[in-house]
């Protein structure tokens, strides 16, 4: 019997944008299913009174020529071209502790001169940790495997203490672990060292008109090859037939058919309620055995974020991007304690970005946007619920050290919780980073993209790569993968002829 799609893609993230992008590129048949109303998952903006505000991700890494989004822009045709614009905000990110301000640097040499400029004593270390990150290139085979094999079993920290001495520096590039939502104890170096050099040392990435664009356009051109997208239309159960994917069962009942599916849904959902008694018996011991692994995973942190506009301060300097505000030089514990389960209700460290002090676009004239970021654990509904107000205040009376006389220039004032985040990805505990990228979960046998259900791929920062999850490049990553297994599949196994 012929199917109804050749192939399903479950979520418009990313990660389910882009495989769906590559799919139709090709010719294939696609539907793609979103439960939200609108594209993007945790990469999309909402407006509030003229202002427009970056929901989730608001910063982009490796968007250089031969860079993981450079080569997907250069793929789908994205960049530039029916005004799609991708800009780099030079600086990026700002680290302000209580002594110095301290800016990150686009070359190797500008950060040895920057960072030993606070830290004289460790500048020979500083030259070996930068030299080692920026070295790393992942799209190298024989790089990666190198990187891989020094660097999978150990942890971030293991790696800072080899070069350097003072803790104070050490935090410093602990900070950008907010990228990653995990402390250097736990985090994989592998993961924080593809951070880096990937997320900070070639990011400052951000969309014209805000990331909505970038999505939209994903989006439309999914339809504009002949795809079909539907919203607000929820996946509950994927068929299994024959021992492979059949099909999928939507919320109102209606049974879609199709030789493929691709997930941008979490694992939990996929193996869960998804699958459930569809699997065959041939499958079900694999599937069985999947669902106890995923049962035994952590997901990654969630976040908090505070949505503000403010009346523009024409006098305040603009430094970068984004700021990283830490005092007391305690990034790794706040991590730590967050990972734990534990909130920072004294928001010790967190980001603030701007960016509509470098896209005016954002916000009406005379005024601007700040995102304010902490990471946060899940708790319950209930804890978010009685303790957002108190929160937001602390996050407003802490951000007022960076931003001169915030209160009296607030207009907007939003703030989104793990279980915001929760309602509008479906990803377990709001999780914003996929599985954490801890050193037992790191590896990419964990859940890898090719399911044990033959035309079952993972599309999303839950599927574990091998470098890490997590982030807008490994999502995107992850959707491009996961589209070149699915055509492979289609073509060997079910006869479909790729003619392109
Ligand atoms: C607050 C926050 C800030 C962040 N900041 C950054 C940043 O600055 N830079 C960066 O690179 N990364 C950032 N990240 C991480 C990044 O946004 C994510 O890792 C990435 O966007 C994940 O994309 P995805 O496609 O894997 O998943 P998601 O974005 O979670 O998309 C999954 C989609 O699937 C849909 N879906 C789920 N289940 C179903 C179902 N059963 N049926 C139909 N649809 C379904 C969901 O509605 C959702 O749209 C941030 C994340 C958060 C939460």
């Amino acid at each position: 019997m012929r199917a109804d799609f050749d192939a399903v893609v479950i979520g418009a993230g990313l990660g389910g944008l882009v495989a769906a992008n590559y799919l139709t590129k090709e010719g294939l048949r696609i539907l793609l299913l979103e439960q939200h109303s609108l594209p993007g998952g945790c990469c999309s903006s909402f407006t509030r009174e003229s202002f427009i505000f970056d929901s989730g991700a608001h910063s982009l890494g490796s968007c250089r020529s031969g860079g993981e989004f450079g080569n997907i822009f250069k793929d789908l045709k994205l960049n530039g071209t029916s005004g799609l614009i991708i800009r780099k905000a030079i600086p990026s990110d700002i680290v302000i502790t209580r002594d110095f301000t301290l800016t990150v640097r686009e070359t190797l040499n500008d950060n040895v001169i920057e960072f030993s400029h606070f830290f004289p004593e460790e500048r020979q270390g500083i030259r070996r940790f930068f030299f080692e990150v920026y070295s790393c290139d992942v799209r190298a085979r024989s790089s990666l495997l190198t990187y891989v094999k020094k660097y999978q079993d150990r942890t971030f920290r293991q790696m800072l203490d080899e070069y350097f001495r003072d803790e104070r520096l050490k935090q410093v590039l602990c900070v950008f672990l907010g990228n990653v939502g995990l402390p250097s104890t736990h985090v994989s170096a592998l993961r924080a060292i593809v951070m880096l050099k990937e997320f900070i040392l070639d990011g400052g990435y951000y969309v014209v008109g805000g990331m909505h664009r970038l999505v939209e356009r994903l989006a439309a051109d999914v339809v504009k090859r002949g795809g079909v997208l539907k919203y607000q239309t929820k996946v509950t159960k994927i068929l299994v037939q024959n021992g492979g994917v059949d099909g999928i069962i939507l919320d109102s009942g209606e049974q879609v058919r199709a030789k493929v599916v691709i997930s941008g849904a979490s694992p939990s959902q996929t193996f869960g309620a998804m699958l459930g008694s569809e699997v065959t018996k041939t499958t079900f011991k694999a599937v069985e055995k999947l669902q106890a692994r995923i049962r035994g995973l952590m997901p990654s942190v969630s976040a908090v974020v505070a949505y503000l506009g403010v009346k523009r301060n024409t006098d305040e300097r603009i430094l970068g991007r984004t700021i990283w505000y830490m005092p007391s030089y305690d990034a790794d514990q706040v991590y730590l304690d967050v990972f734990a389960g534990t909130p920072d209700l004294a928001c010790r460290t967190f980001l603030a970005a701007f960016p509509s002090r470098f896209d005016e676009s954002l916000a009406p004239t005379g005024y601007e946007c700040v995102n304010l970021f902490a990471l946060a654990p899940y708790v319950n509904e209930a804890f978010w619920k009685s303790t957002k107000e108190q929160l937001l205040t602390t996050l407003l009376d802490r951000a007022s050290h960076i931003i001169q006389d915030l209160r009296n220039r607030l207009v907007i004032q939003e703030m989104a919780t793990p279980v915001t985040i929760r309602r509008y990805s479906l990803n377990d505990n709001g999780a914003m980073y996929g599985l954490a990228s801890t050193l037992s979960q790191l590896h990419s046998h964990i859940m890898p993209q090719r399911t044990v259900i033959p035309g079952l791929y993972l599309a999303s920062h839950w599927a574990t790569v091998g470098t890490g999850q997590g982030g807008t490049p490994m999502a995107a990553y992850a959707g491009r993968h996961a589209a070149k297994l699915a055509l492979s599949y289609l073509e060997k196994v079910r006869g479909i002829h790729i003619s392109v």
